[in-house]
């Protein structure tokens, strides 16, 4: 399910990255960078940049149930109230608790 935010967020957060990644290769060319090491540098820039805020938008449109006892997570996105009221009483009492050592 797509929702208008994840419509919205991809091309901004694209925007926004490829703006950074021009700033910083502007800045090194004006210390006379070669250009291989410029794109490279700018292409990393974008892409921590691009996955950063790809990934934040992510973490923002979505509802996350935690088990109180383990480390079970459940992470939805797009869900109805139902359907979020369902997995969270999965996460509050599901059978086999994962605890770690
Ligand atoms: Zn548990």
């Amino acid at each position: 399910m797509t929702s208008a935010l994840h419509r919205f967020a991809t091309p901004a957060a694209g925007t926004a990255a490829a703006a950074l990644a021009a700033a910083y290769g502007v800045q090194l060319a004006s210390y006379n960078v070669p250009l291989p090491p410029t794109v490279a540098c700018a292409g990393c820039i974008f892409a921590v940049g691009f996955t950063s805020l790809h990934r934040a938008v992510k973490t923002w449109s979505s509802t996350t149930h935690r088990c109180t006892e383990c480390d079970f997570t459940v992470r939805l996105r797009g869900a109805d109230a139902a359907e979020s009221r369902r997995w969270q009483e999965i996460a509050a009492s599901h059978p086999g608790h994962i605890h770690r050592p």
